[in-house]
């Protein structure tokens, strides 16, 4: 926009330049004429006729070549009536003079008479063009001051519109930002930054039917702290809170990038093992609960390190809700706990096959619910 306005600048002044040039083309028509009548008095009567008559041409053609250029610059000099009244007087004078130039011809004593026309001539050429002059560089000196002030109003608007258009953009950048993160803290779990249980359901929901769709089997952990309280109780809450991030981490890392972890309680966490049979999911639990065992966990405060129990269950082709297989494992988890801890149990949904070869290589026990058959 800025640069649209810059040329109409550059075009206006040069169209006044072209205009002006034009007028002062025009005024050299009446030094020419007064050198005519000086020059042709010393010539016989008939060749000063000839001049002047010769110069009342040209001083017409230049005339008529300045009305076609005003009216061809029109839209830059708007009020042309003024101009014309100008024209008209110039015009009659001209045509007063090859009149007389006529008659002189014809009787060459009117020679005095046509000189004086002449001379009032070549007077109202040198008023006419000089007003015609003024006037011009007035409305082209207006014109200028308008086109600058126009563009500096335009440069103006346009930094107006860039900031404009930045504030909206950075807002837009400033309000997805705040979206994500909305949208991540309702995923997550403040503290460990783990998955919360919200975010769990819906992730086991697709899982579920993924399996059913693949009759995949698909598995379920529960884990939880052992005698948690008494973390709290011996070291305070801060230090039970620092516990509970640093087995967040530890769990994180040594789960599959495929898995889904989450802590859907105080001190209670979930892993969800897609593509997963009960044998591997009893291996994965058992890792777990080794590497919590002997991992040390901000040894200069704690005097041993936390354990976990955890329960396992496995659902077969999908075919179970998110409700009953939380269910199972939590009856899993109980099961550890009321067998002394730091240990990993499973149960598995009636008609579940057997989920291992050696059920003694676990150190956990397998209940099963009894089959409805
Ligand atoms: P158990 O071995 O049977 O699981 O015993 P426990 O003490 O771990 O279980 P219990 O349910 O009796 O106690 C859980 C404790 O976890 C009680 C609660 O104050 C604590 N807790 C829950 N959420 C948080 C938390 O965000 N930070 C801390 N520091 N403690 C928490
Ligand atoms: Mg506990
Ligand atoms: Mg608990």
């Amino acid at each position: 926009m800025a640069s649209y306005v810059y040329s109409a600048c550059q075009k206006a002044s040069a169209d006044y330049t072209t205009l002006i040039s034009d007028i002062v083309l025009a005024q050299q028509a009446t030094p020419q004429l007064r050198a005519a009548l000086e020059e042709g008095s010393r010539r016989p009567r008939n060749e000063h006729i000839e001049i002047i008559d010769y110069f009342t041409t040209l001083s017409k053609q230049h005339l008529d070549n300045l009305q076609s250029s005003i009216e061809r610059h029109r839209y830059i000099i708007s009020d042309v009536e003024y101009l014309k009244n100008y024209f008209n007087r110039l015009n009659s004078h001209l045509a007063k003079l090859n009149q007389q130039t006529r008659e002189a011809q014809r009787r060459p004593e009117l020679i005095e008479s046509l000189q004086d026309t002449a001379m009032e001539v070549g007077a109202s050429q040198v008023w006419l063009y000089n007003q015609l002059l003024e006037d011009v560089r007035t409305i082209a000196g207006q014109q200028r001051l308008i086109m600058q002030r126009l563009s500096i109003a335009v440069s103006v608007l346009l930094v107006l519109m860039v900031s404009a258009a930045t504030t909206l953009c950075l807002a837009v950048i400033y309000l997805r930002r705040q979206r994500n993160t909305m949208h991540q803290l309702m995923l997550t779990d403040e503290l460990t930054g783990l998955y919360n249980r919200r975010h769990l359901v819906k992730v086991v929901s697709a899982a579920l039917t993924q399996a059913q769709r693949a009759q995949a089997p698909l598995s379920l952990m529960l884990l939880d702290i052992d005698h948690f309280k008494k973390i709290n109780d011996t070291y305070g809450h801060p230090i039970g809170d620092e516990v509970l991030r640093q087995i967040s981490k530890q769990l994180r890392l040594l789960c599959r990038p495929s898995d889904t972890l989450a802590r859907i309680g105080g001190e209670e966490f979930c892993l969800l093992m897609p593509n997963t049979a009960t044998h591997d999911a009893l291996q994965v639990a058992d890792r777990l609960r080794r590497e919590i065992e002997v991992h040390t966990l901000i040894d200069e405060v704690l005097h041993a390190n936390p354990t976990i129990s955890i329960g396992v269950t496995t659902c077969q082709s999908g075919s179970l809700t998110f409700e009953q297989l939380y269910s199972f494992a939590d009856k899993a988890l109980y099961q550890a706990k009321a067998l002394g801890r730091n240990r990993v149990e499973s149960l598995l949904p009636p008609n579940a096959p057997p989920p291992y070869n050696d059920p003694l290589t676990y150190a956990h026990t397998l209940i099963r619910e009894p089959s409805d058959s």
